[in-house]
């Protein structure tokens, strides 16, 4: 096992409540329900630490749920857990999720004075009608004073949002979009609103509206802000990239801890308890699936899933490294594929394949076309 430029993500499975749209794994906490995490986390950063040595982890991501829902204290001790894992000296970059509704100054300074250089802040809209449909616990003026709040810390500034809100139009989400480059977000992630048929949201079956002309709106205007578009819902100026995401979509080993949280690791993809019952449960009996648990792609599926991976991000697939991966006679396949869509969607040199930013707005058509490799 490569213990060496490792990422790690952990999984912080409580929310104040649940989001309309939302259909990740997350509970309100119920008194001792953090603690019990807490212990249980112990038990799995021990486990893994016995099984592949200490780790020099190169990025962390702390998703969630929410956890800005963990109070300064109880960060103190889940920092101290993950120093446990091993060599903390190689990290590149640290990112932790927050809400607006929690994130606090004593959090900020919890985060940095530990290792952690970003936050992921989930803004979602700057339009209190369109949070209102979302359900969410924060409205415009919230989410500006965290927002705020974020830029005083010094900690970089990632910030989400969400366009084909029933009710959004081009104006509020320009509004959106310069309101948070306003207040400092350096990375943005724009995504478009789908609903799972279980969301509170989908349920009631809004109809949705076309999402297609804010994304272009969305590549039209942040490149005119220094934000270059490098996947399909990633936008930055150049060296501002999320680099734990870049090491899913470069299918890099990324160790996951806690509750419903998915890791990669040696060509093993694997997901842990999905709740946190199951997730305590699992961790009473030390964890026994840990070494066996998972999927274990055969090469041809990990070099098309390495493909519509890379096919997310600006780069592309560089032709020689997939090539020495995956083999030539799988990336004429690829290529071949690519070459039968409309020629403006894919750019196709001597080094690479990548999709245009046209391309990009179609992804999901272009990913089911190179699946049908499979
Ligand atoms: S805060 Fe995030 S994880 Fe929690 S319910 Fe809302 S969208 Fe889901």
């Amino acid at each position: 096992m490569r213990n060496e430029g490792l990422s790690v993500y952990l999984h912080v499975p409580f929310c104040a409540g649940k989001c309309g749209y939302c259909s990740f794994y997350s509970e309100p906490p119920e008194a001792g329900d953090v603690a019990a995490y807490l212990d249980a986390l112990a038990a799995e950063i021990a486990l893994w630490r016995g099984l592949l040595g200490p780790l020099s982890p190169r990025t962390l991501y702390v998703g969630g749920g929410t956890p800005s829902l963990l109070s300064p204290d109880e960060w103190g001790r889940l920092i101290a857990l993950l120093e446990g894992l091993g060599d903390w000296s190689r990290l590149e970059e640290a990112t932790v999720e927050a809400n607006p509704s929690s994130l606090s100054d004593g959090l900020l300074n919890v985060w940095r004075a530990s290792f952690f250089t970003r936050v992921s802040l989930g803004v979602q809209s700057l339009d209190d009608a369109e949070l209102e449909t979302l359900g969410r616990r924060h409205d415009a003026k919230l989410a500006l004073e965290a927002m705020e709040r974020l830029a005083r810390s010094g900690l970089r500034m990632s910030v989400d949002l969400i366009f084909g809100i029933p009710g959004q139009t081009l104006r509020s989400w320009a509004a959106s979009l310069r309101g948070v480059l306003d207040a400092g977000a350096r990375h943005v992630s724009a995504y478009q609103l789908t609903l799972e048929p279980d969301t509170p949201m989908g349920l009631r079956s809004p109809v949705l509206p076309d999402g297609y002309p804010l994304y272009r709106y969305t590549q039209w205007f942040l490149p005119r802000r220094g934000f270059t578009q490098y996947e399909i819902s990633s936008y930055a100026p150049p060296g501002g990239e999320c680099r734990h995401n870049l090491a899913y979509w470069r299918q890099e080993d990324v160790l996951a801890l806690g509750p419903a949280a998915w890791g990669y690791l040696k060509g093993r993809r694997y997901a842990n308890p999905g709740t946190l019952d199951a997730y305590l449960e699992a961790a009473g009996r030390n964890f026994p699936e840990a070494k066996t648990a998972g999927e274990r792609l055969g090469p041809r599926a990990r070099g098309v899933e390495a493909a519509i991976l890379s096919l997310r991000t600006r780069w592309g697939i560089d032709r020689a490294d997939f090539a020495e991966r995956w083999g030539v006679p799988l990336l004429k396949e690829i290529e071949a594929v690519l070459m039968a869509i409309p020629p403006h969607l894919v750019r196709a040199d001597e080094r690479s394949l990548a999709l245009t930013p046209a391309g990009m707005r179609v992804g999901n058509a272009i990913w089911s076309e190179v699946l049908c490799l499979l």
